[in-house]
């Protein structure tokens, strides 16, 4: 016997296999990460309307069996594809890695409706015009946050001074947090950044998404932030991400 269930997702990316199916993962509000397949989805383009593109944000209908890898997908029924996006290589390339990065991040099977919600209003935000390079770091600290893994970056990790506004601090992914300078070990692995990048990556935490556009980060503060958040993440991930890496190239 399998299960049916109906929820709202996100397509993630969607490959094609054998003749005529696609494999498509999912992130959805209600169970999290799936990966499913759509059978004949590459023959008929009527049942599957646009819908199994990456970044759609959809209907979903899918059958699960109780064991079974693949779930097979039913319907799938298109609310938004986020258009705005596929114009331009810049928020295409920002919004792969949105879906990577939480996808990398998140179990299948688990639900966590606030990562839902963050994906899909910064995609939304994506496809209403705000600049990527700066939204892409609000998203990391933000999911970050979200999933547990929140930096610290208000005091520092070890003697819990907060740093004056001027100074120069470090970062350390295996501290989770910044380090001050009378704290900070010489053969320790750091990132030195301006107590400002600090500060303003823990506002951006904190901000409501709503505000976020009026937050903008000065360019030492971007590049810090780019920095320090890259390195956290792969330290998180173990290695490094595949769109993060075609950022680089197209810099
Ligand atoms: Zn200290």
């Amino acid at each position: 016997m399998s299960a049916l269930y109906k929820t709202s997702a996100l397509v993630l990316n969607s490959t094609d296999y054998g003749e005529s199916d696609r494999i498509v993962n999912f992130y959805t509000m209600d169970y999290g990460k799936i990966c499913g397949i759509a059978k004949g989805a590459k023959r008929s383009k009527k049942r599957f309307v646009n819908s199994l593109e990456s970044f759609s944000f959809v209907k979903l209908i899918f059958a699960k069996k109780q064991g079974a890898g693949l779930a097979r997908i039913d319907q799938c029924e298109l609310i938004d594809g986020f258009h705005n996006i596929k114009k331009d290589l810049e928020t295409i390339t920002a919004a792969s890695y949105f879906v990577e990065l939480l996808s990398e991040m998140v179990r299948e099977w688990q639900r966590n409706t606030k990562a839902f919600e963050l994906i899909l209003n910064f995609l939304r935000m994506l496809d209403d015009g705000r600049e990527p390079e700066t939204f892409s770091r609000f998203f990391e600290v933000k999911l970050l946050t979200i999933l547990g893994y929140q930096p610290h970056l208000d005091k520092c990790t070890v003697c819990k001074y907060a740093p004056d506004a001027d100074t120069i601090i470090y970062f350390s992914s295996a501290k989770g947090g910044i380090v001050c300078k009378r704290c900070i070990k010489p053969n320790e692995n750091k990132i030195p950044i301006s107590a400002g990048t600090a500060k303003s990556l823990a506002l951006a935490a904190r901000t409501n998404l709503e505000h976020l556009n009026k937050l903008v980060l000065p360019p030492l503060v971007l590049k810090e932030s780019k920095e320090l958040l890259g390195n956290f993440i792969r330290y998180q991930l173990g290695k490094e991400l595949k769109s993060m890496k075609f950022m680089e190239t197209i810099g």
